[in-house]
């Protein structure tokens, strides 16, 4: 069997139309098939690569870290100091309430652990999330998803989780003093990169002041500039008790975080000591490569060309085709009406050496999540592409 095989006869399947791409190897904003082919990477695996496949800075911090130490002990036990620079850093920029790090190995068990920190916290159980939420696929992430499709054959999930209505003010008199705690994404990436409306967040953070609900802000696809501020809660003016990271967290290694104040989080250490546990959460490497990364990302100001790079892909891409584009930054959702004619475009890119991909709750939507260093060249080469695909639906 060829290795096209040995996929299909292997590897779990996730869906029935996998994109395929034998990898060869990845290098900036590029990613070269078995074959040779040159692909421009307009999806960043899911927001990862946010500084591109293999930064040099990011490979050196890994080597340098591979030449210390691998995984040690448990997480929180030994003191490592790529943990301890990476929490540092992060806490030097966030509003001051987020001073506590919590290292996890991905985006669920994140929303895993600020779940099980709000319950712990305030005593009450219900949690509240919103209509095409996506938090994670472990089974309490799953339960405060917000597509039914997605959960029904998985059930029974967590009781006393309950979605509301994104962007609707009314709905937001469902959060009481039973709720525990309100997980948001300020803006849904899943949905098709649906942005808050005006005021929401704020509405939806002076509910939660009012009943001692704890607000979590869901930023594992949004952070890290994503949006063209470093966290997209900033664009709101909305802070959050709990904070959720990962995807480019790592730097391109597996890495998430919950982050609260230090006040907060000191409830995970006593009834019951160890609260929330991880073997593998915060690894060396992983907090090395993310703690580089994030340093690029703030010396070289990468989150504020976001913005112009935005307007160049909002520029390029009109086309009587193109209903609307939607999103902030460089998470982009192109409306083309069906997925049908996603497929076909996308399908159409992939020919024609740029990935693109579509989103889990909306149908009709092209993703765009390209490297935040991609440059004006590389935005108008695949723009045309995208046109030429738009051609055929
Ligand atoms: N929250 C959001 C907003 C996400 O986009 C994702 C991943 N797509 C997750 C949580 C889950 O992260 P992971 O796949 O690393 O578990």
């Amino acid at each position: 069997m060829n290795i096209k095989q040995l996929f299909s006869a292997h590897l779990a399947p996730t869906s029935p139309i996998p994109l395929g791409i034998e990898v060869s190897h990845a290098e900036g904003c590029y990613i070269f098939d078995t074959a040779g082919k040159k692909y421009l990477d307009l999806i960043s695996g899911i927001s990862v690569s946010a500084l591109g496949h293999r930064h040099p800075k990011i490979i050196e911090a890994i080597e340098n870290q591979l030449g210390k130490y691998l995984h040690i002990m448990v997480y929180g036990e030994f003191i490592q100091a790529p943990q301890v620079k990476l929490a540092k850093l992060l806490a030097d920029n966030l509003p001051p309430n987020l001073d506590c790090v919590y290292f996890t190995n991905s985006g669920s068990e994140a929303t895993e652990g600020a779940m099980k920190l709000a319950k712990r916290i305030t005593g009450r159980s219900e949690i509240i999330s919103f209509t095409n939420a996506y938090h994670g696929s472990t089974q309490g992430a799953l339960s405060i998803a917000g597509a039914e499709w997605l959960k029904q054959n998985f059930r029974p999930l967590l009781p006393c989780t309950n979605q509301i209505r994104y962007n609707n003010f009314k709905d937001l008199e469902k959060i009481t003093t039973a709720t525990a705690a309100v997980f948001i994404e300020p803006l849904q990436g899943e949905a098709g990169a649906q942005e808050s409306a005006i005021g929401f967040l704020k509405a939806v953070r002076e509910r939660c002041t009012k009943t001692n609900t704890l607000l979590v802000f869901d930023e594992i696809q949004t952070g890290f500039g994503r949006t063209g501020s470093l966290w997209h809660f900033q664009q709101h003016n909305v802070i959050p008790d709990i904070l959720l990271l990962g995807k480019a967290l790592g730097g391109g290694l597996p890495l998430g975080a919950f982050i609260a104040s230090k006040e907060m989080m000191q409830n995970l250490n006593h009834n019951p000591v160890l609260g929330h546990i991880t073997t593998f959460g915060g690894h060396p490497l992983s907090c090395a490569a993310g703690l580089v990364a994030l340093e690029i990302i703030l010396q070289e100001k990468i989150t504020e060309r976001v913005g112009e790079k935005e307007a160049l892909f909002r520029k390029y891409l009109t086309h009587p085709n193109i209903k609307t584009i939607r999103g902030k930054g460089l998470l982009l959702a192109i409306d083309v009406g069906s997925f049908e004619k996603v497929q076909t475009v996308i399908n159409y890119c992939i020919a024609n050496g740029v990935i693109t991909d579509w989103f889990l709750f909306n149908e009709n939507c092209i993703r765009l999540v390209p490297p935040l260093i991609i440059t004006q060249e590389e935005i108008e080469m695949s723009c045309k592409v995208i046109l030429e695909g738009m051609e055929l639906i």
